[in-house]
């Protein structure tokens, strides 16, 4: 009987916790799926979108200097977005892997992350979610948010019991500024010319780069396929995750 080493190694050998990036055009699903991956893997899920939103809502200086970008579907600063996300990767909630959701969304962005990972021991993964442009037209003008716990829902596809309140905290669901249907033209704009780059930037850069079409799929699908993908990729993630538990 021949014994296969190489193989034993690489089931044996401790694997390098992963640094996944959600990749894809505003209202392909990255929030959604990335909170569903949260609660599958543990790592926490840091949105830039969510981080800017929280500086706006608690009125800081940052969050009053982002808040007309955020509106006209524009980017935030690079250095500004940056210094942002480098604090947050220093949390000890971020050792074990991380789900990063929107970010780095520009090339400045990708070569300042990609900077960031060298010396470091994260395996990082680009996950570029899929989605047709008019699957993401109709998405995205049908996006209803809960301004308190973030909860989205869908006119169509996934409606809240009673419309127009969320069904977490029975707040009032709102349109975010950038959902307006002009601001989403300029957001689509944005992504094709400064973000679509970003991924063979970060290729270039030895990240691996796994696409998934998920324009016909139900969130749930989308994550399970994820978790499928990156087990293939680092062993069990999700079985990681219960032992800590
Ligand atoms: P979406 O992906 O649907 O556009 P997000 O919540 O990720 O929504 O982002 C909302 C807005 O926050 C963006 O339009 C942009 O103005 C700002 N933003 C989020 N991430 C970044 C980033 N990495 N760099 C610059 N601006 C950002």
């Amino acid at each position: 009987m021949t014994i296969d080493t190489a193989d034993i190694a690489s089931k044996t050998a401790p694997q390098k916790p992963l640094a996944v990036m959600l990749f894809g055009a505003p209202g392909s699903g990255k929030g959604t799926t990335g909170k569903m991956l949260t609660k599958l893997t543990g790592w926490p899920h840091l949105a830039t979108g969510d981080l800017l939103r929280e500086q706006i809502a608690r009125k800081t200086p940052l969050g009053l200097e982002m808040q007309s970008i955020l509106a006209s579907g524009k980017l935030a600063p690079d250095d500004l977005v940056s210094r942002m996300v480098w604090d947050r990767l220093g949390w000890p909630d971020c050792e074990n892997g991380f789900l990063l959701d929107g970010f780095p969304r520009t090339i400045p962005q990708a070569e300042g992350l990609a900077q960031w990972f060298q010396g470091r021991l994260f395996r990082p993964v680009l996950i570029h979610l899929w989605v047709e442009y008019n699957e993401i037209l109709r998405r995205l003008t049908g996006r209803r948010t809960c301004p308190t716990c973030g909860a989205i829902y869908h006119l169509e596809s996934s409606p809240s019991k009673v419309t127009g309140v969320c069904d977490n905290d029975g707040d009032e669901l709102t349109i975010r500024a950038d959902d307006q249907e002009e601001v989403v033209l300029q957001r689509l704009q944005t992504y094709q010319s400064q973000t679509w780059p970003v991924a063979e930037t970060l290729r270039k850069h030895g990240v691996l780069v796994e696409a998934i079409e998920c324009g016909e799929m139900d969130p749930e699908s989308v994550a399970d396929r994820i978790v499928w993908r990156l087990d293939r990729i680092s062993g069990s993630i999700a079985k990681k995750k219960n032992k800590a538990e």
